[in-house]
């Protein structure tokens, strides 16, 4: 059995974790398409948050308190930057995470493709699944805001330094028009049994995603079930500020909203399925299959339960499809 997962950063990476036991369990093979539009070059680096979170996550090398880059970090380069004042300063750039980038931007600028790169970073990390970003072009999350008028800032930017508390408008995936399926996507999609989406950002992790012209189609028009699984539990994120996000699209925080965001497959929308917490079992979405059960990632054995009961409701259960 083939498992493909369009996934964010740190929920997405926590997902993953269950995606890769159950996987082992019965045998499957599992494909990460991960979210771009966090990506941002600071101090000449190209870093990628999500991909990092993943690779990190899965690596055994995450820092589980923050959530985000590696555990043990030191912050040398930081501190050592801030004293030329070079900008900018908001963002968190640890010594460890900096090798990794410095490693990520010499292969970008020798001309490797970012599923390249990926993979070579890879070979240190072992994640023991395949992880592909959603493309190997630029698409940048970019956010309109008000800050001394109206102007647009990175989503990086937005979410670090503002923490999103600023007037904010509307998100724009700068690039996306142009950018093509990275390599590895399209045939991943077209091999899969099942495709999960993660409990990450609806908004700006999983957006970006099916904004890649050609992904959401490969997807839908796909013969594999695609089953959803709420990042939101009880009217709350469970961590994170996707409630802040689904404010400026005017979106109620409820698993009913964000299912009925990405929208039933039969009628242009995305799922089949929608699994939501116990909770949230009330939660109905026109068109997509229901299910409730506990959606809360405590630990890789209740996250792997939950990748079960997506299966499930997928109808793919136990390798048997
Ligand atoms: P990011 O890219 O680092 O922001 O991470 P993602 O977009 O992949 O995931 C963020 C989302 O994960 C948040 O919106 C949370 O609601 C969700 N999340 C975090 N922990 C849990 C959990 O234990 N259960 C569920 N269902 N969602 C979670
Ligand atoms: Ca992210």
């Amino acid at each position: 059995m083939r498992i493909v997962v369009l996934t964010g950063g740190i929920g997405g990476a926590r997902f993953l974790v269950g995606v890769r036991a159950y996987a082992r369990q019965i045998g499957a093979d599992v494909t990460a398409v991960v979210n771009v539009g966090d990506d941002v070059r600071l101090h000449g680096l190209q870093i990628c948050p999500d991909l990092d979170s993943v690779m990190y996550t899965l690596g055994g090398a995450a820092d589980p308190e923050r959530g985000w880059g590696r555990v043990g970090e030191t912050w040398v380069v930081k501190e050592e930057l801030a004293e030329y004042g070079a900008e900018p300063s908001w963002f968190g750039l640890g010594d460890k995470d900096t090798a990794t980038h410095l490693v990520r931007t010499t292969m970008l600028n020798a001309g490797y493709p970012l599923s390249q790169v990926t993979a070579a970073l890879c070979e240190r990390w072992q994640p023991g699944i395949t992880m592909l970003p959603a493309t190997d072009d630029r698409l940048e999350t970019h956010v309109v805001v008000d800050l001394d008028g109206q102007r647009a800032i990175h989503f990086q930017e937005w979410w670090v330094r503002y923490r999103g508390d600023v007037p904010t408008h509307r998100f724009v995936f700068v690039g996306a028009d142009k950018a093509k399926p990275a390599a590895g996507v399209l045939e991943a999609i077209a091999a899969a049994d099942v495709v999960l989406v993660a409990p990450s950002n609806p908004v700006v992790s999983i957006a970006p995603i099916l904004a890649v012209p050609g992904l959401k189609e490969a997807v839908v028009d796909g013969p594999a079930p695609i089953v959803g699984v709420s990042p939101i539990i009880g009217g709350a994120p469970v961590r994170g500020m996707a409630d802040r996000c689904l404010a400026t699209l005017d979106v109620e925080v409820s698993a009913a909203a964000v299912g009925a965001l990405y929208g039933a497959r039969s009628a242009g929308g995305l799922l089949d399925g929608w699994l939501v917490d116990e909770a949230d079992a009330q939660a109905a979405v026109p068109g997509v299959r229901v299910k409730a059960a506990p959606l809360w990632m405590r630990d890789e054995e209740a996250t792997s339960a939950m990748v079960a009961a997506a299966l499930e409701l997928a109808g793919v259960e136990g390798g048997t499809a």
